[in-house]
């Protein structure tokens, strides 16, 4: 399955639907401008290993580039060019004032070393410092990139230009520009989403089940999360590694620890294991694929068992399966609303950046929620209104403000 095929397909449903302009559509359903470039990291065995990266600014109609950059050894232009179109999406859903990128790197970062991942990182820049920047394109964290990362590139980048440049790229460190709040972003502009969500269905998420597909910083902040906010009991997780399940539920800081110990949730005291299939079809109020793309697909969206599935991961599902999904009643809230709390606080990270500003964790927490509960019924009305699953409903939001800026432009 190709990310960047169904990406398409989504834009030209929407497109369809929208009756949108032929030379607009067609615009838009490719990136404006992609890198493709070789990164060569001296490795400490003493060779030279090449490793190939990706930078592709799908749209910057509403403001410069954004999106994270993912390490990952499957990644690929396909990937990251769907990923770049998501990201363009997004920004427009949450309204905030930046356009749509993606960065890739193919390597495995589970086995390289702390000095080779600073080399890999520093390198990268190198290659591409010429095509980003704070008022340009402005990559973030993403699969397997931390804020530890993002310190290294900003570094690398400043020494290029030869002056502070901290807006360059968000998820710092706290003590390089990093913004409060930006480490679990995600997860809690997800939670933002669902409780308005739970809201509109009448449900009760203090008397809720929740089942995490993916264990990652998503996934984990989300864990802990439901239980804070909402005191949403979390019956089953995974990893790449497999899943658990315990219907009397699975404590956040246990769990985490376990797999901080271990390496994985598997073998968790207590628990039985499932695999990151039946994890899937588990019977449970919310589902939060917060993992990788293309899980949910034809094949099993007939079986699963949620009431909401709040998409946290990128492209977790394919149409076919978004249509199954809205004819049996699950709702879903689509990745490009439930996961943008992470760009939005990097936003906030960027303007707190460019005004050599320090902004505190409840204030940040306050603005996210606007957007957020904004972003979320901007959506959730137009689905109502025409009878649309939230995904395309998405579509209609966002297609029309990134046409409206790319119209007002002159470009189509
Ligand atoms: N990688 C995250 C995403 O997919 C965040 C991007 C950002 O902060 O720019 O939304």
């Amino acid at each position: 399955m190709n990310p960047f095929a169904t990406a398409q397909a989504q834009l030209d449903e929407a497109a369809s639907h929208l009756k949108l302009d032929p030379s607009t559509h067609d615009f838009l359903r490719w990136p404006m401008r992609e890198y493709w470039v070789r990164v060569p990291v001296r490795m400490d065995d003493g060779k030279v290993k090449t490793f190939q990266a990706f930078r592709v600014q799908y749209n910057d109609a509403r403001g410069p580039a954004k999106g994270g950059i993912r390490w990952h050894p499957e990644e690929t232009i396909d990937t990251v060019r769907a990923l770049a179109a998501w990201m363009t999406w997004k920004t427009a859903i949450a309204d905030i004032p930046l356009g749509g990128a993606k960065g890739g790197i193919v390597c495995d970062p589970k086995h390289m070393s702390l000095g080779e991942k600073e080399r890999l990182a520093r390198g990268y820049i190198r290659q591409i410092s010429n095509v980003v920047g704070p008022d340009r394109d402005v990559p973030a964290p993403d699969v397997y990139t931390d804020p530890q990362i993002m310190a290294w590139m900003m570094d690398e980048y400043e020494a290029i230009n030869g002056k502070s440049q901290a807006g360059m790229i968000t998820g710092k460190p706290l003590s390089v520009g990093g913004v409060a709040g930006r480490d679990d972003a995600t997860a809690r502009g997800g939670m933002y989403t669902l409780r308005e969500c739970a809201n509109a269905l009448n449900i009760n998420l203090k008397d809720a089940t929740a089942v995490i597909q993916g264990y990652g910083n998503a996934g984990q902040h989300a864990h802990r999360l439901l239980e804070e906010l909402f005191g949403t009991k979390v019956i089953a997780v995974s990893d790449s590694k497999g899943g658990i399940i315990n219907p009397n539920g699975l404590d956040f800081c246990e769990v985490s620890s376990f797999k901080t110990e271990t390496g994985s949730v598997v073998g968790f005291p207590g628990s039985k294991p499932l695999t990151n299939d039946e994890i899937l079809e588990t019977e449970c109020t919310v589902l939060l694929p917060s993992a990788l793309e293309n899980v949910i697909t034809a094949d099993n969206a007939g079986k699963v068992k949620a009431k909401i599935s709040a998409e946290l991961a990128n492209g977790p599902m394919t149409p076919e399966a978004d249509k199954i999904l809205f004819e049996r009643g699950i709702y879903v809230i689509p990745d490009f609303l439930c996961n943008a709390g992470g760009v939005t606080v990097s936003w906030m990270e960027q303007v707190q950046n460019a005004g050599h500003d320090k902004w505190s964790r409840p204030f940040v927490y306050e603005k996210l929620d606007k957007i957020m509960t904004d972003a979320f019924y901007g959506v959730h009305e137009i689905r109502e209104k025409k009878r649309l699953h939230t995904r395309l409903a998405g579509y209609v939001v966002a297609i029309q403000r990134v046409a409206e800026a790319c119209h007002v432009r002159g470009w189509v």
